[in-house]
């Protein structure tokens, strides 16, 4: 049984496994003081659906927005990366605490995870955190994970609790997440827009889809924002994993959210294997490679990348690296692992494969990306 709808997700049969992703203006209210109240609702949630035999997993933001009230930092701790840093590294002991503590009122134990971007994006790390989540999860802990932004810099961070949130979903096995938010869902355009339709369904992340979402976090506490949600529903999407963007603005939101049937549901529409969701799921390139028309329609059909379709190569990579493909468009096309370095594809591309043997010295391999090691986007 899949998910097909709201209501699926309270149902431990199509969903055994969910993330719960709740953003710091939830969490947090004025002058920087936890929203207990709201978040013991939260968690009497997590509790009924644990009850219902389904397992969560929570992705809590709000440790910057804690810790900077703490240390009284201005602009909630996002002045700068080292006030962030300072302020997670102070607000994460109380946000722990508080789940800890709240879990606990209902015989559940909380198990803190705090990643970075490498952690999920290198694949021994991805494996170990996935072990990791699994094993919690069988032992019956509620894993609550938010990133380590206390070492994470800004060139290696998510930055963003959502993409982290779907890619903690593809590690810990979920079915679906939701991500609590301060709107309903996302709406076919700018939802002060008196004629804005709330969006029940999502089926593919189009460039269409893309362009109803605006990037502006409408709270300004969090970093997220429509835009990052729907980065989110896209990773989501390619491991198969359905994503829901509900309102946590009210008590109890999950129920109310699908007794109401308001939100948008993001379906998964492909299903590809573990090792492939993973890749389509990295977030950093090391180089890219553009490639023909002909290239990219033979990508489309589940062909290898061969050198004869590379127009150019950018950035500096070694063989095994994640590359993005792009057409002459400019329009992402697929990412993969590339079999040669840079150096080695600009001196091949172009050319044939009978003629790579005297350009490179060596006996050519298949492909510069086997479509084993390639995602379609
Ligand atoms: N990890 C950040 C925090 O705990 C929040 C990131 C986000 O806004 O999504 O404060």
């Amino acid at each position: 049984m899949s998910i097909a709808r709201l209501a699926d997700l309270a149902n431990a049969t199509s969903a055994p496994r969910l993330v719960f992703k709740v953003g710091s203006a939830l969490l947090v209210g004025p002058g920087g003081r936890p929203r207990r109240e709201w978040l013991a609702g939260l968690v009497g949630e997590i509790a009924a659906a644990r009850a219902r035999g389904q397992q969560v997993i929570v992705v809590s933001s709000g440790a910057i927005a804690l810790g900077a009230a703490r240390l009284g930092l201005a602009k909630g701790g996002r002045g700068s990366l080292a006030d962030a840093q300072a302020a997670a590294a102070v607000g994460q002991i109380g946000l722990a605490g508080l789940w800890s503590e709240l879990l606990g009122v209902h015989g559940l134990t909380a198990a803190q995870l705090l990643l970075t971007l490498e952690d999920l994006e290198d694949r021994r790390r991805y494996l170990n955190a996935a072990a990791t989540l699994g094993r919690l999860l069988k032992a019956g802990a509620v894993p609550v994970i938010n990133e380590n932004d206390s070492v994470a810099t800004a060139e290696i961070r998510f930055g963003d609790n959502d993409r982290l949130a779907a890619r903690v979903a593809q590690a810990g096995g979920a079915d679906a997440v939701v991500l609590f938010s301060d709107v309903d869902g996302l709406y076919d355009r700018n939802p002060a827009e008196p004629d804005a339709q709330l969006l029940p369904f999502v089926e593919g992340v189009t460039e269409a889809v893309h362009a109803m979402a605006s990037g502006a976090s409408s709270s300004g506490m969090g970093s997220g924002g429509m835009t990052s949600k729907l980065q989110a529903a896209e990773i989501a999407e390619r491991a198969g994993i359905a994503l829901a963007i509900v309102n946590g603005t009210h008590s109890r939101p999950f129920a109310r959210a699908l007794a109401n049937d308001t939100g948008t549901v993001f379906l998964p529409t492909r299903k590809d294997g573990a090792r492939k969701a993973w890749l389509g799921g990295r977030q950093r390139m090391n180089g890219a490679l553009v490639v023909d028309a002909g290239c990219a329609k033979a990508l489309a059909k589940g062909g290898s990348l061969l050198a004869s379709g590379i127009l150019s190569v950018e950035g500096e990579f070694q063989r095994g690296d994640p590359v993005g493909i792009r057409d002459e468009s400019g329009k992402p096309v697929a990412q993969g692992l590339a079999e040669y370095g840079s150096a080695e594809i600009e001196r091949i591309r172009g050319t044939r494969s009978e003629d790579q043997r005297a350009l490179l010295g060596y006996a050519p391999r298949s492909a510069v990306v086997h479509r084993d090691q390639l995602v379609l986007l």
